[in-house]
């Protein structure tokens, strides 16, 4: 049996809160976040680093919305996310209602910089009717002025005292489904931080140390933050800041809980779309029976099942090898270029097979060997899918049209309807 890091065993118990399917808290497993670099208004550059983020690892991807635009792509966005997606708010409390609107699966608050009394219930009781779980994000950096001048500086305790005073708001609406971060740039206050905050609050608590800066100085601040909590028993979910592509980020955050036995190691790494109103096949059902003829061979490959042609390439184009479903086929597809067409109740049969003849003759050699006419069968599927079932399956362009109507007015206006 695999050894685990002795201390790591005695997790420190908080109470547990869902950010979509993925359980946070209360001897959950420890998820992995990062954050999308983005515009989020740009929705299939988005997606597509969302799934490569899926792909290296992360069990949640946090996108700023920070702009009207950004509210709208998320409501594009989140229907096709295969992981949960959470909203970064900063100063816009109309942002937070956006972003609800657009059906994200959390929000980030900065205390630092969302102050007002009023602002922060009005989104905690939305919050709260809604079943959206919010992280209160406190960062030495953007420290409320007023507790910042009362502790004189950005100290553990000024950062847990503006958790404090940003979780009275939500218990005064009766809202608790939330999580805490207490990150600092610099990792003895960033660990002090959090061990006080581990001794103050119940909640779960998102682990961090913010602003690290680019690798390798940044995978080493951010690991001995990180790691140092995690084999105390603190921290229910993490997030590496770097500055680098975000897959690093990932990536890291996933081989830390590999190395320190908190999550199981990876050969096989499958991914799925979490299928929406475009989806041809039973997307839950064939990536099940991907994952059991594929487990226990050794295929170090990424793989991905995904609900249509339409957008299934691109959304996973970091994947070495996936299929995607057209009309009652599957379009086999390495690195976005689709290679071959198969019958739908073929589809898992030739996934198995073909990552075999890759990992035997290489990508390369595979890519060489792509059937002339897939591509152009693919093109034909998704064009006659688009037509038939149009633009706007997953309905996102009627929350846009509703996001666009709320926005117009300024918060706590009321709505023609008389509705929020
Ligand atoms: S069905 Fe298509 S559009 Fe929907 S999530 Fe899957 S791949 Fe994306």
């Amino acid at each position: 049996m695999a050894r685990t890091f002795g201390p790591v065993s005695q997790r420190r118990q908080t109470r547990q809160i869902h950010v979509g399917q993925v359980a946070v808290g209360g001897g959950a497993p420890v998820s992995v976040q990062s954050m999308t670099t983005t515009k989020t208004a740009d929705v299939e550059g988005t997606l597509a680093q969302i799934y490569a983020l899926a792909g290296a690892g992360a069990d949640i991807v946090r996108c700023t919305c920070n702009e009207a635009e950004a509210a709208e792509g998320l409501a594009r966005i989140v229907p096709r996310s295969p992981v949960p997606i959470i909203a970064d708010i900063h100063f816009h409390v109309e942002m937070a209602l956006a972003a609800l609107d657009a059906g994200v699966n959390g929000l980030r608050l900065n205390p630092g910089n969302l102050r007002k009394p009023e602002e922060i219930k009005l989104v905690a009781s939305e919050c709260r009717d809604r079943g959206v779980p919010v992280r209160i994000g406190v960062n030495a950096g953007s420290l409320h002025p007023e507790i910042y001048k009362r502790f004189g500086g950005a100290t553990p305790e000024a950062l847990v005292e503006s958790a404090r005073m940003e979780l009275a708001f939500f218990d005064e609406v009766g809202f608790e489904d939330v999580k805490i971060s207490v990150k600092a740039s610099s990792v003895p206050t960033m660990v002090e931080a959090y061990r006080l905050a581990s001794e103050t609050f119940d909640h779960p608590l998102h682990l961090g140390v913010t602003e690290a800066g680019p690798p390798p100085a940044g995978l080493i601040k951010g690991t001995a933050g990180i790691a140092t909590l995690l084999a105390e028993g603190i921290g229910d979910t993490i997030r590496y800041s770097l500055t680098a592509d975000p897959v690093e980020e990932a990536r890291a955050g996933r081989q830390l809980l590999e190395a320190l036995g908190l999550r199981e190691r990876k050969g096989l790494d499958l991914i799925a779309c979490p299928s929406c109103g475009r989806a041809e096949i039973d997307v839950i059902g064939v990536a099940k029976a991907a994952q059991e003829a594929l487990e226990g061979r050794n295929i170090p490959l990424q793989v991905a099942v995904m609900g249509c042609v339409v957008n299934g390439p691109g959304e996973a184009r970091e994947a070495d090898l996936g299929i995607a479903a057209g009309r009652h086929k599957g379009h086999l597809f390495i690195k976005r270029k689709i290679i071959r067409v198969v019958q739908e109740d073929q589809m898992v049969e030739a996934l198995v097979a073909e990552a075999e003849r890759i990992v035997a003759e290489g990508i390369e050699a595979r890519l060489a060997l792509a059937d002339v006419g897939a591509a152009a069968e693919a093109e034909a599927d998704r064009r006659a899918l688009l037509e038939a079932k149009g633009d706007d399956v997953n309905r996102s362009e009627e929350v846009v049209q509703l996001i666009r109507r709320k926005l117009a007015r300024q918060p706590g206006e009321a709505a023609p309807d008389g509705k929020s």
